[in-house]
């Protein structure tokens, strides 16, 4: 059984936790770098990167979290967690850092101020329909040669990517936990 975090510092971590535990892994809520000795995975979850992103610093979690990110430690980064994960961030804080360890880059709430939120299908390679909760979500403007597009969706200015992964790093613009959906989780437990 794979042991498998969640950042709990904010954000949505109670659903995370309930679909890593329906799919049997045993769940550590990531609050203190102690948590992190055992795991084979971590999610990164949806919420406020910029408050998240503040906690993770004076929680002491950002350097031995790197660290375990450098050593390729997998990774799950869900709407606020994917911008937590990408190289580039785009219209973020002046002061705003991401761990940047999946060669992306994201727009902040680039899906628009007017439909900051919105349900969508969105078709996912190997997976098929899945519903798409997307909460004032970052945009995908960029990918590096090592990213893999597993699905995209168009939201009126063309298609742009909102499931990515680079090798054992996914990253999800939209919020699978939200609607139970477990098939996103699954291909991520399968890498952990
Ligand atoms: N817009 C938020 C941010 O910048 C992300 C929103 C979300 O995670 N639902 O962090």
């Amino acid at each position: 059984m794979a042991s498998v975090g969640v950042l709990a510092l904010q954000g949505d971590v109670r659903e995370h936790v309930a679909i890593l535990g329906a799919l049997g892994a045993s769940v550590v809520e990531v609050r203190h770098v102690e948590d992190l000795a055992r795991l084979d995975g971590l999610i990164i979850p949806g919420g406020e990167s910029t408050t998240m992103a503040r906690l993770l610093v004076t929680s002491g979690l950002r350097e031995p979290l790197r660290a375990r990110l450098a050593n390729g430690l997998p990774v799950l980064g869900t709407c606020a967690g994917l911008i937590m994960v990408a190289r580039d961030i785009v219209d973020g804080r002046a002061d705003q850092w991401s761990f940047g360890v999946l060669d992306v880059a994201v727009r902040r709430n680039g899906f628009g101020r007017q439909v900051a939120s919105f349900e969508t299908v969105v078709a996912v390679e190997g997976i098929g329909p899945v519903a798409g909760v997307f909460i004032r979500a970052p945009q995908v403007v960029a990918t590096g040669p090592e990213v893999t597009v597993l699905a995209r969706h168009d939201h009126g200015s063309g298609p742009t990517p909102v499931l990515v992964r680079q090798g054992s790093v996914l990253g999800c613009a939209f919020h699978p936990e939200l609607v139970g959906e477990t098939r996103i989780h699954e291909l991520f437990l399968s890498s952990c």
